[in-house]
């Protein structure tokens, strides 16, 4: 294919399985301090200024290479707009979630849209939209098993996993929290869409083995994650699926939740990945550490390595560390440009 695509037309063509001009490099959750300082960003501000995270994540576009832009910069709207308790971080640590609800009627989500900080994320999303019309803008948002774990406490989620499975009563009260959070997650999917996302990128951290049992991902974890890409895809709208962590027994899952892309991390081997993901476009494994303190050669051959195996995008294992440098960012997107050209011509 030789007409030059936008990265918007890249992104979204990638994800249709349809024919790119050259593979699309995608980033994950981004918040890098330096490209915070260069345009004049400053914590925790970035947080809940639109303006102001536009301006810090367009340059993953601008400076970068990158096909798309991703708003906001870490796994806490959600619960911070539902009253949970969540440290702020700092300029190089994402917010992190600390308090969770005793019963799920605690869970009051009636005032869920006015929050600023999700107000935040849907005026960023417009911004970015009108700013850079030709990249593919894929607001980050939580999958429905860490936001049940953020609902009910990580500890209880990780322990009733494996309980439930034989226990009913157990099982009944994971279906509560689970219907929840799947209602959270609609009301905001539906309003990032209505704020024109391009496709949404959705992290499920807590689906990951290394925290709940395959067999509990399969029976509770991929029905919810499938009910809310339904709800997506009947929007119109693509959507990405992250898990954490080695993931090869749960791959199919994952696969069968229509996900229009999976993204994995460096702890799996993509070949493999692809193999049992079928059709699904697969996109991730590039150690993020790369971008801290990785050598010219080491991101050349760890780009390659991803895009050998079978990735139809290149992307980084979990999210864009903040202290990325922006000429070891540059050298990825490079890598990823070089070796399409080899491969598409
Ligand atoms: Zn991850």
């Amino acid at each position: 294919m030789s007409v030059e695509m936008t990265s918007r037309e890249r992104v979204l063509a990638m994800l249709e399985r349809k024919p790119v001009d050259r593979f699309p490099v995608i980033t994950g959750s981004c918040m890098v301090a330096e490209y915070i300082n260069r345009s004049g960003g400053f914590w925790p501000e970035y947080h809940s200024n639109a303006e102001m995270m536009v301006d810090v994540a367009g340059m993953m576009h601008t400076d970068a290479g990158m096909d798309n832009i991703v708003v906001p910069f870490g796994m806490f709207v959600e619960a911070v707009a539902l009253g949970l308790e969540v440290n702020m971080g700092r300029i190089t640590i994402q917010p992190s979630v600390k308090g969770f609800f005793k019963r799920p009627e605690d869970v009051k989500c009636e005032r869920f849209l006015n929050d600023p900080y999700v107000r935040t994320t849907l005026k960023a999303t417009k911004l970015a939209k009108a700013k850079f019309p030709d990249v593919a803008v894929t607001p980050f948002l939580v999958g429905p098993v860490t936001l049940a774990g953020y609902l009910m406490g990580v500890e209880k989620l990780s322990e009733m996993s494996y309980r439930c499975l034989d226990d009913e009563k157990l099982m009944d009260e994971i279906v509560e929290w689970f219907s929840i959070a799947l209602e959270i997650n609609r009301l905001y999917a539906g309003a990032c869409i209505d704020s024109g996302a391009d496709a949404l990128y959705y992290s499920d951290a807590s689906a990951s083995p290394n925290l709940v049992i395959p067999d509990f991902y399969y029976r509770v974890g991929v029905p919810a994650e499938k009910e809310l890409g339904d709800f997506i895809h009947c929007l119109g709208c693509p959507w990405e699926l992250h898990i954490c962590g080695n993931t090869i027994p749960i791959i199919e899952g994952m696969a069968s939740t229509g996900a229009n892309c999976l993204s994995v991390e460096q702890a799996v081997d993509m070949r493999e990945v692809v193999e049992i993901a079928g059709d699904v476009p697969v996109a991730g494994n590039v150690t993020p550490l790369m971008m801290v303190e990785g050598t010219e050669e080491q991101i050349i051959a760890e780009t390659r390595k991803g895009l050998d195996g079978g990735a139809k995008a290149s992307m980084l294992g979990c999210g864009t560390p903040s202290l990325s440098t922006p000429d070891r960012l540059k050298l990825w997107s490079g890598a990823v440009a070089e070796w399409s050209r080899e491969k598409l011509g």
